[in-house]
């Protein structure tokens, strides 16, 4: 069965001490790496993301002095500055493809995004027969929720892997993943996992509540 672990904007502006961080982001970065040492092998494609903006402009609304962190944000992972970068934490050795998203635009999903070669996640799925898809990564309540959402759309049978991702707000994050639980989204913990968790996202108790119309 070919399996892909797909790695959501594990980036320094979204982890302690970045221009939006997400409580538990290094732990994630901790845990993906922890993950990716002991199981990488299991993944035949690897995807990691990063949000990827314009540094002028204000990339179609997406940036605002006065954000209402729904659909406008601070300042955050401008193109070639260390806030867009991967979190050290983050060992990226296995990552088999790395896609870029967000130039000029919001764009939460990484299936909005290319790679250098101009491949879309999409493609790289289809061409690789992936069949199934785990999920980590930042935030559950906006680009994990929106990538998960269109593996799922994809055709692929996803796993969010609920103690390796984290979320900006507690009650949203859950939501997300009931959300996504109830769109045919697989929640588990990472194997061996638990160790990372801090609590932000632990649930998983399927869905008690679901959302819609929500920004992303
Ligand atoms: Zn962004």
């Amino acid at each position: 069965m070919t399996r892909a672990l797909l790695i959501v904007d594990v980036q320094n502006d979204f982890t302690e001490g970045g221009a939006l961080a997400v409580a538990g982001g290094d732990a994630v970065a901790r845990g993906v790496s922890a993950l990716l040492r002991e199981h990488g092998a299991d993944y035949d494609v690897i995807v990691a993301s990063r949000d990827w903006h314009d540094p002028t402009g204000d990339n179609g609304g997406h940036f605002s002095a006065q954000p209402d962190f729904v659909d406008s944000w601070p300042v955050h992972c401008v193109a070639e500055t260390s806030g867009a970068a991967y979190d050290p934490l983050l060992d990226t050795t296995a990552v088999t493809h790395h896609v870029r998203k967000g130039q000029g635009k919001p764009a939460y999903s990484m299936f909005e995004g290319v790679t250098e070669a101009g491949e879309t996640v999409a493609g790289i799925l289809s061409a690789h027969g992936v069949v199934t898809a785990d999920v980590v990564g930042i935030a559950t309540d906006h680009c994990v929720r929106a990538s998960a959402a269109d593996a799922i759309a994809h055709g692929v049978h996803v796993r969010i892997l609920t103690d390796l991702v984290a979320g900006v707000g507690a009650e949203s994050s859950e939501a997300a993943l009931a959300e996504l639980a109830h769109a045919g989204a697989e929640l588990v913990d990472s194997p061996g996992g638990g160790a990372a968790s801090d609590g932000s996202a632990a649930s998983t108790d399927g869905p008690g509540t679901t959302s819609d119309g929500a920004a992303g």
